[in-house]
């Protein structure tokens, strides 16, 4: 598979088309770290590679439990092979335990434990700073076409926490929250896309409660790597 155009740089990948397939595309990790709407940028040495690696781990997991995904596989320790769809603006936020945004916002007290598990959307647009939005926003702004897209990305969202939280848990780590983007392909399936990493999810050590994604950047707290290498010597082990 050889790359030949580069579609679309974002902050986290290069999405590239493929010599002579219409139907798949190369994504490339970066190294670049971005965060509050990419007012903070840094780059961090081998966290593409790490995410790649991370996520790749994850996806497998989620399609043997069901869930089907975007990703067929990861072809350099940069790059995976994915299958074209046109992704729905969608992020799609699933909680355990409040923290970030949600105490921010509704002054949920840090890391109270939810008493169920609480799915969010928000709107990917960077101008508009990803806002939160409701149903009806999401109808109106012909995001999806029905409610009952927005059930089955919401049962999707609950499907791919009861894989992962249990998997993170048997590995000392809690998993505080996350979020994942889906895709339609040519057939109209809804496929998990995108990544499931540090970047995107939020891990708390069981025994010491350390963070070990990207509020270690955020926050200054310094070590991102050893913690993302962290992360994914306990997904492997
Ligand atoms: N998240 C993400 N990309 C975004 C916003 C959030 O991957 O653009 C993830 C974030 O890493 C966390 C979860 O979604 O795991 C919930 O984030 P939150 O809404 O609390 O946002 P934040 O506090 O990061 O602004």
């Amino acid at each position: 598979m050889e790359k030949s155009e580069l579609l679309y740089e974002g902050k986290g990948k290069k999405m590239w088309s493929v010599k002579g397939n219409d139907e798949l595309l190369i994504a490339e990790f970066k190294d670049d770290l971005t965060a509050f709407n990419a007012e903070k940028k840094g780059n961090e040495e081998g966290k593409g590679a790490l995410n790649n690696q991370i996520s790749t781990a994850i996806f497998k997991l989620l399609k043997e439990n069901g869930i089907e995904t975007a990703l067929v596989e990861s072809i350099s320790p940069t790059e995976q092979l994915v299958k074209k769809c046109s992704i729905i603006p969608l992020e799609v936020v699933v909680r355990n335990i409040a923290t970030g945004s949600l105490s921010k916002r509704l002054g949920i007290k840090e890391a109270t434990v939810l008493p169920f598990t609480l799915v969010e959307f928000y709107y990917k647009d960077d101008a508009l700073g990803d806002p939160l939005i409701n149903d009806e926003h999401a109808i109106l702004l012909d995001i999806v076409q029905s409610e009952q897209d927005l059930a089955t990305l919401r049962h999707l969202g609950r499907q791919i926490n009861s894989v992962l939280q249990p998997f993170f848990a048997s590995k000392g780590l809690k998993l505080v929250d996350f979020k994942v983007e889906f895709g339609i392909d040519k057939d109209g399936n809804i496929l998990l896309a995108d990544e499931i990493s540090p970047d995107s999810c939020r891990f708390w050590d069981v025994d010491t409660g350390e963070k070990m994604d990207k509020d270690r950047f955020r926050q200054d707290l310094g070590s991102v790597k050893v913690a993302y290498e962290e992360v994914l010597r306990r997904i492997l082990s």
